[in-house]
This record gives structure tokens, sequence and C-alpha cells, in this order.
């Protein structure tokens, strides 16, 4: 768990100070869309993020934050908005004071916000508004924008070193002094040290490593950590688990995103799930009752374990929000299904609750364990059916409030 950055407080979410690691995704409609912008924030909220970015890129976007925040609201959904701003964000930061309040925090790209003395300028004005409204910035360096001059500047000293650093160094060096000069301006300006969140953003996996070690070792402002453009299905998926396993393990990272591409009309809230998979894996919290399912094998030529697999995962997952508030503690349970009696009573012993499915030339019955014992045994067509009831009596006997 991350102990030693400032905690910064973005509504009623705490972030850094030991606090746990934070989810949080970015919606993908178009944020002069009112309505649809807050039907997917409320998606993504119900997911499980706990801050949800909206892009706010235009004159019509701005003059609608304080409807989608209105409009989230009315459905009870609290969950903070944080605006993304890049290139005219002081414009519309001092146009639609309503937009700056209703906006829980500010990120701000400094590679993104103008060049030479209006750079400095227009990053000024909008770190002034956030101060003035007291919210905190996210300071966002990517490196597919990074800023030009701080590079200009650093391949110059480099020239002049004894021995200069390879291109690879001076691009990490370049991300993280972006990150810490701009950090340091805020505060000059006026912002106080824990309205101050940072992040440099890389798209290999490596890079961000080292970067974020780097980083991590030169300031206490919590950070935001996340793969940029880490790509579609598996790939993407993949390459953030592993950047965001090595540095979440080393107590590195106070809140994450998953940059998925969805598939066309795939569901948003997928990076949502993953990010929560990543930081359940890691044992570093607990969202949903875990299924412990074995491969399978040539002892088991059916499917229906697989498919039993699945839906259990599907109705655990359905059941998450009306469990979360009724039964304490049980996004920590873990169930186990298992394809044949090789491993599955031993598995199943193990889990908090466990079926073991009759493989192939196996009696056709399923025993299923509870607390370690055997306490029933399934049988008939309705096998699935019977474990999912089995599953709803356990939580509420044993996560049931008395
Ligand atoms: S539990 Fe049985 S079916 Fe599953 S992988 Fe092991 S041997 Fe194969």
């Amino acid at each position: 768990m991350p102990a030693d950055t400032t905690a910064v407080r973005i509504g009623p979410v705490r972030l850094g100070g030991g606090a746990p690691v934070v989810v949080q995704s970015m919606t993908n409609t178009d944020t002069a869309d009112a309505a649809a912008t807050a039907a997917q924030v409320a998606e993504l909220a119900a997911a499980g993020s706990e801050l949800v970015r909206i892009t706010v890129n235009s004159a019509e976007a701005a003059a609608r934050v304080a409807e989608i925040r209105a409009r989230l609201d009315d459905m009870g959904i609290g969950v903070p908005l944080v605006g993304d701003f890049h290139f005219n964000g002081h414009k519309l930061l001092e146009q639609y004071p309503d937009c700056a309040r209703a906006l829980a925090k500010y990120r701000i790209n400094p590679g993104n916000v103008g060049k030479g003395k209006r750079r400095d300028e227009q990053f000024a004005r909008m770190i002034e508004i956030a101060a003035a409204n007291d919210r905190p910035v996210r300071i966002g360096v990517n490196w597919g924008s990074l800023d030009q001059q701080v590079l200009a500047r650093l391949m110059d000293e480099n020239a002049r070193r004894r021995q200069p650093l390879d291109s690879v160094a001076l691009m990490h060096e370049a991300v993280v002094t972006s990150a810490l000069e701009s950090a340091a301006q805020a505060e000059a300006i006026g912002l106080p040290h824990d309205h101050i969140v940072l992040s440099c953003k890389m798209s290999g996996v490596q890079d961000l490593i080292a970067v974020y070690r780097t980083l991590a070792a030169r300031c206490d402002y919590p950070l935001h950590l996340g793969l940029t453009e880490a790509g579609m299905g598996s790939k993407g998926i993949v390459a953030s688990t592993a950047a965001l396993s090595v540095l979440l393990q080393e107590g590195i990272g106070d809140t994450i995103r998953i940059s998925l591409t969805p598939e066309p009309g795939g569901d948003r809230s997928q990076e949502v799930r993953v990010a929560q998979e990543i930081l359940q894996a890691l044992e570093l919290r607990s969202f949903t009752p875990a299924v412990i399912a074995c491969p399978g094998c040539g002892r088991t030529t059916s499917t229906f374990f697989q498919q039993l697999a699945g839906d259990i995962q599907a109705f655990l997952r359905e059941q998450m929000p009306a469990w979360r508030t009724r039964y304490p503690g049980v996004e920590t349970m873990k169930v186990a299904v298992m394809g044949c009696v090789v491993n599955g009573p031993g598995e199943s012993r193990h889990a908090d609750i466990g079926i073991s499915l009759p493989g192939t030339g196996e009696r056709p019955v399923a025993p299923v364990y509870e607390d370690g014992e055997k306490t029933v045994t399934l049988k008939g067509e309705d096998i699935a059916a019977q474990f999912q009831q089995r599953v709803s009596d356990y939580v509420a006997r044993r996560y049931g409030k008395s």
C-alpha cells in the first residue's frame, strides 16, 4: 500500500497518504451530449469507478459540465468528475465558472497548454482558477505530447555533458522533469502541495516502470498510474497488468486507470473491471468475490463446468451492487468451480464455497463444500441453479448483518 505520498482530497475520495489505490476511468462520449455522458458516467460508477474523467475540449462541452453533474446528483450518483483539458483549458475554465465548480479535479497536460510565454500565462491561469475553486490538479505528462521546450533544453544540456544520456534515458528524464517543474510552478502560483497529483504516461511497459520509479523517488505527490494507448483486448490488458503490477508491488501508485481501446460497440466498463482485477489479484483491494475455476482438460470433455464458472462469475457481479451494502465482507469470498475429482474436492475445500463437477466417466453428482466441509451433493439437470441458490444462501448466512 502506498504510504509515503501526500494525501489529496478529490470530493469524498482520498488519494495517496496510505489510502487504498483508487480506480478511475474516462468516458468516450461527446461531453456536449450531457445525457449520454451522464449515462456513461453512471455506468462506470456502477461498475466501481471511484473517479470519472470527462474531456472538456470545447465551449459546447464546458457549457454542459454543470448539467452532467446535476443529472448525476439527481440519480444519486456522487462520483467525482475530473475535467481533462488541453490547448484551450484556460479559456474554458475562465469563461465557464459553473464548469470549473462542477468538476472535482482538473487534469492539465503541460505539453498541451501553449507555446513560449503564452504557455506560462495559460498554465498559470488554469492553476489560479483551480486554487480559487479549491480544486486539486493532476499534472498529466504524456510522452506523446511532451513539452517541447523542456525536451529542447534537456537535449542542449545533455549535449554539453561529458557522458551524455542515451536517447531513452533522456526521454525518461524529460518526462519526469516536465512533471516536476510544472508542479513546482503550480505551487509557486499558489496551488497547495496537497492539491497536486502527478502522472507521466508512457506507452511502453519498461519505459513506464523506469519513469515512475524515478518520479516516486523524487517527489511525494500522489501518482496516477496508467499505460497510455495500451491497445485493444488481451494485448492492452496484459501490457497494463505487466506494467502496473511491478509498480504497485513496489508501493508506487495511488490511483490507476486502464486505457483500453474498446471493441466497436464494446463495453466501456471493461477498463474498470480490469483495474479492479489487477488490484484484487495483487491483494491490494477486494471488489468482487473471486471465482477459482480449473482450466479443464481431457478428464472433462463437456463444457458444462466452463459454462457454470462463467454463469457464477456473472451472477456474482450482478449481485454485488446490492450485496456490497447488505453483506459487508462478501467481496473477499472465494468460490471454486472445478471440473473433476482430481483437484475439485481439494480446491473446493480451500474456497469459502465450492463445487466439484463430475468429469468424464465419473458418477453424475457434484459435491458442494462450504467452509471446508461437504454439505450437499447436487444431482440432476439443474445443478447450476441449485448451486447459485446455495451461494446466495451462504452469502446471506455468512455475511448478513445480525
Ligand atoms: S480439476 Fe480435473 S478437469 Fe480440472 S484441470 Fe484438473 S484434472 Fe482437469
